[in-house]
C-alpha cells in the first residue's frame, strides 16, 4: 500500500471512530431550531447544568427565518394583559444575559401607541396599562405633537398613549448572545443539520432525533423551536396539524429629511411605536442606520418557508401614506431606502403555541412556535418556560392555557379576543 493510501486509510478510520463516538453521545435535551427561541432555550437549559445539543438546519445566524436583522421592539403595553408579566420577566432576563455576556442588546426607549379613539385593540392596551399601573399618558393631537417635539402628527379623532416600557433589542446580536452563552455552558452547537424526524425510543425511553444527512442523536427530552417550519415538522413527527401560517413580511427603513435626524434618534424622546387600526404599523427610533428610521406594516403574505417568493408582492401604498401623514412630512415617503425580508409564523388567534407535543411523546417533546410576529421581546421568558417544561414538566409563574396547542381542536380560531372581531 502506498504512503498516500495508508494516510488516507488512517484518516478514514479516525473519522469512523469520531463518528462512532459522536453517535454514542447522549444528551439531556436536544433543541431543534436555532432562531432566537431555540438559542434562548439552549441557554436556559444549559444554565441549569444539563447537557444540551442545539441543531440548526441552515448556517447559524442565517437570514431565512424570523430572528435575523438589526432590531425588534420591546414593549409592555399589550392588548392581552397576560403578556404583561411575561414581558416584565423578559426585561429582567435580558439584563441578566447582558451581564453574563458583557455587551448590550437592549436599548431603552419610551413606547407610543396611537390609533382611532374607538379602536378596541388600543383600548385594551390602555386597560393593561391601568391594570398593572404602568406609568402612561393619554394624549390628544396637540399633546402628542408637544410631547414628541412635532415628530408625530395624528388626526383629531385619534388618541396617543405614551408609556414607559419600550425599547429596541438588537436581533441577530441577541441570537448570537444566547448561542455564545449556551456554548459557554457546555452546549454542543451544530448547524447545517436539518432534522427530518423525531422518534420515541420505546425501550430505553427518550427520543431519537434524525437528520437528513444520516446522523441521529439521542436525548432524554427534545424541544422543537422551528419557527415557520413548525407545522411541517410537527406533522411529520406526530401527525398533529397545527394551524401556524408562515407569512413573508418586509422591514422598511426610510430616510429622515435633512436637519431632522436628531428628532428621531434613539436616546432622545422619540419612542418605539405602534399604530393601531388599518394598516397596523410599527417602528423604532433611528439607530442601526444613522439618518434612517424603521417603519413597517405588521403583516405579510402567506408563504411556504421552503419556497419563498422573496418579496415581489409587498404593496407599500398604505405604508407610504402612513409615513407621509403620521411622521409630520419630516421623513421621505417616496420609497424605503433599505428593506429586509423576514417571516412571521401566525396562529389564528396570534397567541404563541407552547405545549407538550403529547400523544406517544407524552412530556418528552415540547413545542414552542407560532410567535405571530411579536415573540422576540419575550424570547428570554419563552426559553425559561420551555426549559421548565422539559426539565420539570411544568412552567412556573405563567398561565399556559392561552398557549396550549389543543385549543385549535376545540375552536379552529383559538382563543376568543374581542379586538380580533371573532
Ligand atoms: C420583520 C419582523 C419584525 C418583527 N418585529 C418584532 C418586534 O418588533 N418585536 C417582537 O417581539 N417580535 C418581532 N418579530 C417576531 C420575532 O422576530 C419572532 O417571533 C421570533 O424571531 C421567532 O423566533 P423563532 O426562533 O420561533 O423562529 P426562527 O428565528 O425562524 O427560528 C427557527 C429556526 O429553526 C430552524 N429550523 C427549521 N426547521 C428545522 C429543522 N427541520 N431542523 C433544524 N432546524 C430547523 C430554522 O432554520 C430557524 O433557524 C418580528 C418578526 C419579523 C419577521
Amino acid at each position: 500500500m502506498s504512503v498516500y493510501k495508508r494516510e488516507r486509510e488512517r484518516e478514514r478510520s479516525k473519522k469512523r471512530k469520531l463518528r462512532w463516538q459522536f453517535f454514542g453521545e447522549e444528551f439531556d435535551v436536544i433543541v431543534v431550531g436555532a432562531g432566537v427561541m431555540g438559542s434562548s432555550t439552549a441557554y436556559q437549559v444549559s444554565k441549569r447544568g444539563h447537557k444540551v445539543l442545539l441543531l440548526e438546519q441552515f448556517d447559524f445566524l442565517h437570514q431565512r427565518g424570523s430572528s435575523h436583522g438589526e432590531s425588534r421592539t420591546i414593549r409592555s403595553a399589550y392588548p392581552e394583559e397576560y403578556y404583561y408579566p411575561m414581558v416584565m420577566e423578559s426585561y429582567k432576563l435580558w439584563e441578566e444575559a447582558e451581564s453574563h455576556i458583557g455587551y448590550k442588546v437592549y436599548f431603552k426607549a419610551q413606547q407610543f401607541d396611537m390609533g382611532p379613539s374607538e379602536d378596541k385593540r388600543l383600548r385594551e392596551v390602555i386597560a393593561t396599562c391601568q391594570k398593572y399601573s404602568v406609568p402612561h399618558e393619554i394624549l390628544d393631537r396637540q399633546q402628542v405633537s408637544d410631547k414628541f417635539s412635532g415628530s408625530f402628527d395624528i388626526p383629531d379623532n385619534w388618541v396617543g398613549v405614551s408609556s414607559s416600557d419600550g425599547g429596541v433589542i438588537k436581533a441577530t446580536k441577541a441570537v448570537s448572545m444566547f448561542q455564545t452563552l449556551a456554548l459557554q455552558n457546555g452546549t454542543i452547537l451544530k448547524d447545517c443539520m436539518e432534522v427530518k424526524d423525531i422518534r420515541k425510543d420505546g425501550v430505553k425511553g427518550g427520543v431519537w432525533v434524525y437528520t437528513s444527512n444520516g446522523e441521529k442523536f439521542w436525548g432524554k427530552k427534545c424541544v422543537v423551536t422551528v419557527g415557520a417550519w413548525t407545522t411541517k415538522l410537527v406533522k411529520t413527527v406526530s401527525g398533529i396539524d397545527l394551524p401556524i401560517q408562515p407569512l413573508e413580511t418586509m422591514v422598511c427603513y426610510w430616510k429622515i429629511k435633512e436637519g431632522h435626524e436628531d428628532k428621531y434618534a434613539i436616546g432622545g424622546d422619540f419612542p418605539t411605536f405602534s399604530s393601531h387600526g388599518e394598516p397596523r404599523i410599527f417602528g423604532t427610533p433611528s439607530m442601526e442606520f444613522p439618518g434612517l428610521i424603521k417603519v413597517a406594516v405588521h403583516g405579510g403574505y402567506p408563504c411556504d418557508p421552503d419556497k419563498r417568493p422573496w418579496g415581489p408582492g409587498m404593496a407599500l401604498g398604505s405604508l407610504k401614506q402612513w409615513v407621509e401623514e403620521r411622521l409630520s412630512s419630516l421623513v421621505d415617503s417616496g420609497e424605503p431606502v433599505v428593506t429586509q425580508l423576514c417571516m412571521y409564523s401566525m396562529t389564528p388567534d396570534k397567541n404563541f403555541a407552547i405545549d407538550f407535543l403529547g400523544r406517544e411523546f407524552g412530556k418528552d417533546v415540547v413545542v414552542g412556535g407560532g410567535f405571530s410576529g411579536h415573540g422576540f421581546k419575550m424570547s428570554p421568558v419563552v426559553g425559561r418556560i420551555l426549559a421548565d417544561l422539559v426539565l420539570i414538566g411544568e412552567a412556573k409563574g405563567v398561565e399556559l392555557k392561552h398557549f396550549r396547542i389543543g385549543r385549535f381542536e376545540e375552536n379552529p380560531k383559538g382563543n376568543f379576543k374581542d379586538f380580533l372581531h371573532h
